[in-house]
C-alpha cells in the first residue's frame, strides 16, 4: 500500500493537464483535496478549495516563503496572489507601477471572506513601515464582521454585506485603507429564516454584557425578543460569544470610538429590540391602530433606549404626518402599515450604526500624505456570492446582479479581450465558445426596458403594487430567453442567472426599492438626547462611506403627498450606482481572480461532492479558462512595451524600440513558444516569469562583476 504522504502530488496547476475535459479538471482537483492541497492553479487563477477545517497553513514561516515575486516553485497558495499583486503594484516583473485588484467569487460559504483576511494578512506582511497601521487593517475585521455578519444556512458567519478594501502605497509603505460597503442585508435585523440569525452582534451583547449593564441598557432574557431567532444553546457557545463581545469592545477602542458613543450604540441597539416587541390591534371606534395593551410597556422601552418621547414614537408608528399647502395632515395606519413603519424604523436605525461604524474605520485608517505624493493601490473585493434560496427577495436580486457583473467582467479579461488581440494580429485561432452573460445584464440593467429601469418607473407611481410591477415585466418580458413568468397565481417571476435559475418573490420589491424614510421619522431620532442617534440622523453617510451634512429633502409642489416626505434614488438606482463606480476601479486596474469552491453543502471536512463541485466549476466557466490559459496567449505587450521593458537584456545602451529589437532580446534568452503578431508579442502567462528571471540573473551576474 502506498501511504498517502509518500505520492507525489498531482501537477499544481490544471492548465498543465494533457487530458482537458471536465472528468479531468474534476479529478485533478479531487485528488489534491484530498492530499489537503486545497489550492491549485489554472494558469493564474487560483482555485480555493474550502476545507472546512483549520489547516497549518498561514503561519508566518509560510509568508516568509512566499514573499517574493517568483513562486512558481512553491505550491500554489493563496499568499502567492497577494505577493503577486504586491510585487505588480511596485512594478516588479516589468510593466511599471500599476494598481491591482484581486476579485474573489464563489458561492455563499466557499471561503472568499476567509481567503481576504490571509491575502490581507500576507500583503500586511510584505509591505514595510508603518506597524500602527498594519495592525489597525487587520484588527477593524472583528468588528466588521460582528454588525454585518450572521449564521445562515449555508455558512455559521456569513457576510451579509460585500465589502472593497483599497489599500493604499507609497512605494512599498502602506499609507492608509478605504473600506466600500455594498448592501448591508438590513431586513436581516426584523427578520431570519428558518435556522438562520439576525447579526452577530446582538448575541455577543447578551453574552458579554454583565447583569448590572444590560440592567442599565433595559435588556431581558434573549428569548423574550421577536427579532432574535435561534436557540442560545450550550454554554460553550455562550463563552464563544463572550469571547467575541470582548473582542468588538476592545475593537471599538482601537477604532476611536468615545466610551460614551459605545453606550450609545448599545442603547440603540437595545432599542432595536424593544421595538421589534411592539405590537397593534385595532382600535374599535375609529378603524385606526393602537399599540396592544401587552406590549406598552415596549413601547416605552424602546422610546428610553432611544432617547425620544414616547408619544413622538408612538406618532411615527402608528400614523403619517405630512404638510400639504402649509396644512399639517395625519392619515392612521392600518395594522400592516404599522407593523411595516416599525419594521423599518429599526432596520434604518441598525443600518445606520452600521454606516456610522464604517465611517469611523475610513476616518481612522485614512492616509495623511501629501496630496502631490502617488499613491498606488491594491483593492480586494470580497462580495456576496450567488444566491438562491427558498424564497429570494429583492436583496437576493441585487446580490445576483453584482455576481452577474463580476462573471462579465472575467470573462471580458479572461476570453474577450484575448480573443479581439488574436483577431487584429491576424492570428489563427479557434474560437473558445463562452457563456456570455451580456444578454442577462442587459434585462436587468437595460433602460428604459430593463428590470431595474421598470422597477423605479413603478416605484415612482403611488398607485402602482408588486402586482402591477410583475404585470409590466410579463408583458415587457415576453419571449425573453433569460426571464420566465411566475406559473399559476404566484406573484412573483423567474430569471436564468448565468450561475442557474432563480425565482423570485415579487412582494416587498416596491417598498424595498423606494426606501423612504419618513420625514417625521427622522425629525424623532434628531431629536433624541442620545447625542449619537441625534448625530447619525442629522448626517448623510455617503455612498463612499464619508459622513455628509444632510442635505435638505426637496418638496416637489403638488406631488403626491406620500412622496413629499423625502426625494431620492431609489434603492435599486443607488446600488446600480455604487456597482458602476466599482466596476469602473476595476476595469481600470490589473486584475488578479481567486475562485472559491466549496466541496460539499454540510460544511464537512475532508468530504468532496462530486454532483456539488461540478456545479461550480460549470458556471464558473472553469473548463473554458483552463483551455485559453493552455492554448492561449495571456500576455501582449506591444514591440515598444517590450523593447523598453528588456532592452537591459542585451547589455548596450540604446536600444531601438523595434520589432528587430525584441527579436534579437528574444533570441538571447532562448524562450519558446511565443508568437510574433504585427505590432505586438504573444506569450504564454508563464513567459513573463521565466523573463524576471533573466532579468535577475543579469543583475546578480553584475553584482558579482
Ligand atoms: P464566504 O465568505 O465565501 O461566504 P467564508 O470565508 O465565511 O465563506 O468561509 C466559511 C467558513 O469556511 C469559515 O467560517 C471557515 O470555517 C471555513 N473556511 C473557509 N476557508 C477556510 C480555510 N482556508 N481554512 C479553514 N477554514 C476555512
Ligand atoms: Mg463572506
Amino acid at each position: 500500500m502506498v501511504s498517502l504522504g509518500q505520492r507525489r502530488p498531482p501537477p499544481g496547476d490544471l492548465a498543465a493537464l494533457a487530458e482537458l475535459d471536465e472528468a479531468a479538471l474534476l479529478a485533478g482537483l479531487r485528488e489534491r483535496f484530498l492530499q489537503q492541497h486545497i489550492y491549485t492553479d489554472i494558469g493564474d487563477i487560483l482555485v480555493a478549495m474550502n476545507p472546512f477545517q483549520p489547516l497549518p497553513l498561514y503561519g508566518r514561516e509560510v509568508s516568509e516563503r512566499y514573499r517574493r515575486f517568483q513562486t512558481d516553485a512553491l505550491p500554489p497558495h493563496i499568499f502567492a496572489v497577494a505577493s503577486r499583486a504586491y510585487h505588480a503594484m511596485l512594478g516588479r516583473g516589468g510593466g511599471g507601477p500599476r494598481n491591482q485588484c484581486i476579485l474573489i467569487s464563489g458561492e455563499s460559504g466557499a471561503g472568499k471572506t476567509e481567503s481576504t483576511k490571509f491575502l490581507l494578512q500576507h500583503i500586511m506582511n510584505l509591505c514595510k513601515g508603518n506597524l500602527q497601521l498594519e495592525q489597525r487593517i487587520l484588527q477593524v475585521n472583528p468588528l466588521l464582521e460582528a454588525f454585518g455578519n450572521a449564521q445562515t444556512v449555508m455558512n455559521d458567519n456569513s457576510s451579509r454585506f460585500g465589502k472593497y478594501i483599497q489599500l493604499r502605497f507609497q512605494k512599498n509603505t502602506v499609507q492608509g485603507a478605504k473600506l466600500s460597503e455594498y448592501l448591508l442585508e438590513k431586513s436581516r435585523v426584523v427578520q431570519q429564516d428558518t435556522g438562520e440569525r439576525n447579526f452577530h452582534i446582538f448575541y455577543y451583547m447578551f453574552a458579554g454584557l454583565s447583569s448590572e449593564q444590560k440592567e442599565i441598557y433595559g435588556l431581558l432574557d434573549p428569548s423574550l425578543y421577536r427579532y432574535i431567532s435561534g436557540r442560545f444553546g450550550t454554554q460553550e457557545v455562550a463563552e464563544q460569544w463572550k469571547h467575541k463581545y470582548q473582542e468588538v469592545c476592545n475593537a471599538l477602542d482601537m477604532v476611536g470610538f468615545q466610551e460614551q458613543e459605545q453606550v450609545d450604540m448599545q442603547a440603540i441597539l437595545a432599542g432595536v429590540l424593544s421595538l421589534g416587541n411592539v405590537t397593534f390591534e385595532p382600535e374599535e371606534s375609529n378603524g385606526s391602530v393602537k399599540v396592544s395593551e401587552a406590549s406598552r410597556g415596549w413601547l416605552k422601552a424602546a422610546a428610553g433606549q432611544f432617547g425620544v418621547q414616547e408619544d413622538e414614537l408612538l406618532k411615527c408608528l402608528i400614523c403619517t404626518t405630512s404638510v400639504t399647502r402649509g396644512e399639517q395632515i395625519q392619515r392612521f395606519h392600518t395594522q400592516q402599515q404599522a407593523e411595516d413603519a416599525r419594521d423599518s424604523i429599526a432596520k434604518v436605525a441598525y443600518g445606520r450604526v452600521f454606516g456610522w461604524i464604517v465611517c469611523k474605520i475610513n476616518e481612522l485608517l485614512a492616509e495623511n500624505v501629501d496630496p502631490e505624493v502617488e499613491l498606488r493601490e491594491i483593492g480586494i473585493l470580497d462580495i456576496f456570492g450567488f444566491e438562491n434560496f427558498a424564497v429570494n427577495r429583492f436583496e437576493q436580486l441585487c446580490i445576483n446582479l453584482a455576481n452577474e457583473q463580476l462573471q462579465h467582467f472575467f470573462n471580458h479579461h479572461i476570453f474577450q479581450l484575448e480573443q479581439a488581440a488574436y483577431k487584429e494580429e491576424g492570428l489563427p485561432w479557434e474560437t473558445i465558445t463562452f457563456n456570455n452573460n451580456e444578454p442577462i445584464l442587459n434585462l436587468l440593467l437595460a433602460k428604459p426596458i430593463g428590470l431595474l429601469s421598470l422597477l423605479d418607473e413603478q416605484s415612482a407611481f403611488p398607485q402602482a403594487t408588486d402586482k402591477t410591477f410583475v404585470d409590466k415585466l410579463n408583458s415587457s418580458f415576453k419571449g425573453n430567453l433569460h426571464f420566465q413568468p411566475a406559473r399559476g397565481r404566484v406573484l412573483g417571476f423567474s430569471i436564468i442567472h448565468y450561475a442557474g435559475k432563480v425565482q423570485y418573490a415579487a412582494r416587498g420589491f416596491l417598498e424595498k426599492n423606494r426606501d423612504t424614510l419618513p420625514a417625521n421619522v427622522r425629525g424623532l431620532f434628531i431629536s433624541s438626547i442620545t447625542p449619537l442617534l441625534s448625530v447619525l440622523f442629522t448626517a448623510t453617510i455617503s455612498r463612499t462611506g464619508t459622513l455628509m451634512p444632510h442635505m435638505k429633502a426637496k418638496v416637489i409642489p403638488g406631488a403626491d403627498e406620500k412622496f413629499n416626505s423625502t426625494r431620492k434614488q431609489s434603492a435599486g438606482a443607488q446600488f446600480r450606482h455604487s456597482l458602476m463606480v466599482l466596476m469602473e476601479r476595476m476595469y481600470s486596474a490589473n486584475p488578479h481572480f481567486v475562485r472559491c469552491i466549496k466541496p460539499n453543502i454540510q460544511k464537512e471536512p475532508g468530504v468532496l461532492d462530486d454532483q456539488v463541485v461540478l456545479l461550480q466549476l460549470r458556471y464558473n466557466g472553469l473548463l473554458e479558462t483552463i483551455r485559453i490559459r493552455r492554448d492561449g496567449f495571456s500576455w501582449r505587450p506591444s514591440f515598444e512595451e517590450f523593447a523598453e521593458r528588456y532592452g537591459i537584456l542585451l547589455v548596450k545602451p540604446g536600444v531601438p524600440l523595434t520589432k528587430e529589437s525584441c527579436l534579437e532580446i528574444l533570441q538571447s534568452t532562448g524562450l519558446k513558444g511565443w508568437i510574433c503578431g504585427k505590432s505586438r508579442l504573444f506569450f504564454k502567462y508563464w513567459h513573463q516569469e521565466q523573463l524576471a528571471k533573466c532579468v535577475e540573473q543579469l543583475e546578480r551576474a553584475a553584482v558579482v562583476i
